[in-house]
């Protein structure tokens, strides 16, 4: 059924054809396998089960409230030390004005993440997204990595789940999933060692999602790790989510090393980006979409992606910071008839969602 040249993988087919769960030691096969046409084709077996050839995309808008973080993350380029020049804090008036100003017809969600500030408290973001709800009643207000809001639970003094009603109750409508990075404490402790560890980013997802809300999640890769890292990462994802079931999209992101203390790495190959597609497609049996997000992996790649296990692009996104302070040479936005015709010309069917995967139509469809 699919075309194998590594027979290590023929049982493993056998698995994918059958629906079963592929197995940790199964994963690690998958990563030290270079049979990439046979992992692409066993991903897109399960892709086109689960969604045919529609590939999602949104009209979004991307906003960073602050780039001002004490973390100091070794892979991150968007993060200010609060006495660097060019840090800032946007206000939540300033935040509407920018929503107002680049907002692109038909938005439907505005996802805003950003720095650690200590000097920010729970107050500032109810704030801002009371003002955005009360500009735009109708849009989805996708706000705070777990990240995030495990750090305005400190600074703020109060639990994850009292940050979290506080959260809903202004007007957030789901949360995204950076912040992952690879779980595996040795690694995590080379990386971003500042940031909560895999037990907070996890005990944030389950305080959204026993609340009834979705979340994404996501991995960083081509740093440090190296695959029994990955594939322990989407394992306690996947775990997670058998008992939660809160996760809608996971997005393999691909560290880029330009203005990092990392910039001497060489960052993720293609192969490593189309690889891990695959594999995370086939071990997430549990989470339903794998975004290719087009800003980080670059157009070209996204589009291959979608053959290699994605079935998402994310949005229009309009202006975004942290993938170009690190180097991204792709656009900061698309249009709709951009986003479209990407999808269309790598033989798939565009197909407009809202933040929580409902479909919609497109303006001007009759
Ligand atoms: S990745 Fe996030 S937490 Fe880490 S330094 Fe950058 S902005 Fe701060």
């Amino acid at each position: 059924m699919f075309p194998i040249s590594d027979s290590r993988l023929l049982p493993i087919s056998e698995k994918v054809v059958a629906g079963e769960r592929l197995s940790f030691n199964e994963g690690l096969l998958l990563y030290d396998s270079h049979d990439l046409p046979a992992l692409g084709a066993m991903a897109n077996h399960v892709r086109e089960r689960l969604h045919g050839s529609k590939t999602y995309y949104n009209i979004n808008l991307h906003i960073n409230p602050t780039n001002s973080c004490f973390a100091s993350c070794r892979f991150c380029a968007f993060g200010r030390k609060a006495f660097d020049e060019n840090s800032y804090i946007l206000s939540p008036a300033d935040i509407v004005e920018r929503a107002h100003r680049q907002m692109p017809p038909g938005c439907t969600e505005i996802h805003l993440v950003g720095g650690l500030d200590p000097r920010l408290k729970i107050d500032y973001y109810c704030e801002y997204i009371r003002a955005l709800k009360e500009a735009f009643p109708e849009v989805h207000i996708k706000t705070l990595t777990p990240v995030e809001v495990a750090y305005i639970a400190r600074t703020s003094k109060l639990t994850i789940g009292a940050v979290i009603d506080r959260l809903i109750e202004a007007g957030m409508g789901s949360m995204p999933g950076g912040g992952a990075e690879i779980f595996d404490p040795e690694i995590r402790e080379q990386i971003c060692e500042h940031k909560c560890g895999a037990e907070e980013w996890f005990a944030t997802h389950r305080e959204i999602h026993l609340r009834g809300y979705k979340s994404n999640c996501t991995m960083l890769q081509g740093h440090l790790e190296v695959p029994r890292h990955r594939i322990d990462h989407m394992v306690r994802l996947r775990d997670h989510q058998d008992e939660y079931g809160g996760f809608q999209c996971f997005i393999p992101l691909s560290f880029h090393p330009a203005n990092t203390e990392f910039s001497h790495l060489p960052g993720p190959s293609g192969f490593l980006e189309l690889q891990t597609m695959a594999v995370s497609r086939l071990m997430l049996d549990n989470i339903p979409h794998i975004k290719a997000y087009w800003i980080m992996l670059g157009i070209k790649q996204a589009q291959l992606a979608q053959w290699f296990g994605a079935n998402d692009m994310d949005g229009t996104v309009v202006h975004e910071e942290i993938y170009h302070d690190a180097g991204a040479a792709t656009p900061e936005g698309m249009t709709v008839e951009e986003l479209c015709r990407v999808i269309r010309d790598c033989g798939r069917e565009p197909v407009l969602r809202n933040t929580v995967y409902e479909e919609l139509e497109p303006a001007g469809k009759d």
